[in-house]
């Protein structure tokens, strides 16, 4: 067995009857995906590449950014690695990208919205993350944070394809995105839900804000309603819908999530083995149930009970 894989996992996500589900992990620097490595992660379903910017002045030439994906990806060759381009805004405001000031940050210029003022810069950075696939030998996709239509998810994968990079995806985290998800995946090849985004626009609750920590709980059944209907559309369309939020980290919770239709887990690399083996322990019908269970009752900690009961 690979390092930091349990006893009880054997590193291919699976449910115990078989059924696919990617274990793979959140990283955003180059110790962070050797731990992803270490810890058995299948591939990455997140690369936060914000974090290669924000430390800049100004926006790193393409040989610079290309240099530090490739860094990222280079422990994942031969494997696939989602890479979200870069989620930035008002709130995690960048030296070169001047978005003025805007009184609600998270409702504002942020994610995908940056790119349609200022092209350029996303087509710079697809260049440089095409560049990185050669040079690391990592199966890439890429993915927009703060997809709000259909049309953008269009937009956002025809200049991806422009690029030469091959699979073009969307994250959902807009509840309109989710809404819209037959749509959206119409547009492009998968999708991933963003449960810390999501949660904290159909709650209306400052994902930052302890306070309203109840309301951003992944197990919210409003919350695992929208999932729902996101898994079903990507049955129906035949492509991956994964989850790379927090909800994602919770072995209890990600074969229900598997049972609402999500065919990838992302989460942070630490969680790998423990969801891996969660996730092997019962049949797909038996987290299909839990699932139900789970999306019929009316608050957090029902749904954490009725998914257990249906599981034991
Ligand atoms: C999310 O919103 O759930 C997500 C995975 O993206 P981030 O936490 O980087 O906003
Ligand atoms: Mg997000």
């Amino acid at each position: 067995a690979e390092r930091g894989v349990r006893a009880d996992w054997n590193g291919v996500g699976a449910t115990a009857d078989g059924h696919e589900v990617k274990v793979v992990a959140n990283v955003g620097s180059p110790a962070d995906a050797q731990t992803a490595v270490d810890a058995g992660a299948q591939g990455v379903g997140l690369f936060r590449t914000e974090f290669s910017y924000l430390a800049a002045d100004d926006e790193p030439d393409v040989p610079t950014q290309r240099a530090a994906y490739a860094d990222v990806l280079r422990p994942f060759a031969g494997r696939p690695v989602v890479v979200r381009t870069l989620d930035a805004g008002a709130d995690k405001p960048l030296s070169f990208l001047d978005m003025g000031v805007e009184p609600n940050p998270a409702l504002g210029v942020r994610g995908v919205r940056v790119a349609f003022d200022r092209p350029e810069v996303l087509d710079r950075q697809l260049e440089a993350i095409a560049g990185a696939e050669a040079d690391s030998g990592a199966e890439v996709s890429v993915m927009a944070p703060m997809v709000a239509t259909a049309a953008e998810a269009a937009w956002f994968a025809e200049r991806v394809r422009a690029a030469g990079l091959r699979r073009a995806g969307v994250m959902i985290e807009v509840p309109a995105a989710a809404l819209s998800a037959r749509e959206v995946l119409d547009a492009v090849d998968f999708v991933s839900i963003g449960t810390n985004d999501l949660a904290q626009y159909v709650f209306a609750a400052d994902r930052m804000a302890g306070a309203l920590a109840t309301l951003n709980d992944p197990w919210q059944p409003a919350l695992l309603r929208l999932i729902a209907q996101v898994g079903r559309a990507g049955a129906e369309l035949g492509k991956p819908v994964g989850v790379c939020g927090e909800a994602a980290a919770d072995p209890a919770l990600g074969g229900v999530l598997a049972g609402l239709g999500v065919t990838s887990l992302s989460m942070v690399p630490a969680a790998v083995p423990a969801v891996g083996a969660a996730l092997a322990a019962h049949p797909i019908d038996a987290f299909r149930r839990a699932a139900e269970a789970a999306l019929a009752t009316a608050d957090p900690a029902a749904a954490r009970e009725a998914a257990r009961a249906a599981l034991a």
